[in-house]
Formats: C-alpha cells, sequence, structure tokens
C-alpha cells in the first residue's frame, strides 16, 4: 500500500476553538446556545467513526439520558454545522447520510453500500492528478470530495 494514507483521526482544531466558533455560529443564526446543542458539537468532536444522525443521537442519549436531546435537535444542528463546513457528510444512498467534523485532515472515502462501513483513505498521485487536471483545464480548484462506492471485504465473504 504505497503512499496510501488510512488514518485521519487527528483534528486539526482546538475544542476550545470549534466550541467558540460554534457560538458565533448560533448567534448568526439568531439561536440560543444550549447544552443540548454543545453536547451535539462534542460528542462529534469526539467520535473517529462517521455518524447518521440517529447513532449520534443514540450515544448522546446513552452517555447524557438527562438531557433528553431530541432527534430533531440533531438533524438542525446537523444541518447548521454542515452548511458552515463544520462537518461534512456522506450519502450512501437511501440509508442516509453520515456526518463526521470538517476539521480533520483531507482524505477520500469508501463507502459499503451493503453494511454502510467506510473506509478512509489518501492517494498522492490520485491528490496530484486532481490539481493537474484542475490547472489545465484553467480551473481554479477549492476542494474536491471523493466516494468510491462498493462491497467491503467482509460483507464480499458473507
Ligand atoms: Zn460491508
Ligand atoms: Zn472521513
Amino acid at each position: 500500500m504505497a503512499n496510501i494514507t488510512t488514518n485521519f483521526n487527528d483534528r486539526t482544531i482546538e475544542y476550545e476553538q470549534l466550541l467558540s466558533d460554534f457560538k458565533q455560529l448560533l448567534k448568526t443564526n439568531s439561536l440560543k446556545f444550549t447544552i443540548q446543542r454543545e453536547v451535539i458539537l462534542e460528542t462529534l468532536y469526539n467520535s473517529d467513526e462517521h455518524l447518521t444522525p440517529e447513532s449520534l443521537h443514540h450515544l448522546i442519549q446513552k452517555k447524557f439520558p438527562e438531557l433528553k436531546t431530541g432527534i430533531a435537535t440533531v438533524y438542525r444542528t446537523l444541518a447548521l454545522l454542515e452548511d458552515s463546513a463544520m462537518v461534512t457528510s456522506l450519502s450512501f444512498g437511501a440509508q442516509g447520510k453520515k456526518y463526521e467534523l470538517g476539521a480533520k485532515n483531507h482524505h477520500d472515502h469508501m463507502i459499503c453500500t451493503e453494511c454502510g462501513d467506510i473506509i478512509e483513505f489518501v492517494d498522492e498521485q490520485i491528490e496530484d492528478r486532481q490539481h493537474k487536471i484542475a490547472e489545465a483545464l484553467g480551473f481554479r480548484m477549492s476542494d474536491h470530495s471523493m466516494q468510491i462506492y462498493g462491497v467491503c471485504k467482509n460483507c464480499q465473504h458473507r
């Protein structure tokens, strides 16, 4: 696996900074800063998984049952965070969307359409080629996302 990197769990932002950006975002959208919203952000920050709104909600309910965070709050907060690029989402067809913190080093994804498993990777050659293609076509590239769909190793053996 030369030149292929597969671990992207490092955060590129401190939690305190993220939290203060989040407070600013809520203010800009005339929304109140609540403990439920903070817990959504914190849980996303501390998770290395790509989470569906339902699995995020489940984690929060398990850890902070007394807060009674509603699933609707999770959906709305995720939408807000995604609009401002603080989280990014991957869609996997009818099964829905999975979210992860935006402040991680750039990486691409392989998505299993059977079990929803997600494999992260970066290949320097692919990255490089994309920049060169954009340049050759006179395109000013700001970002890219690549999602490869298919069936993971485990599901192939089932
Ligand atoms: Zn699978
Ligand atoms: Zn990812």
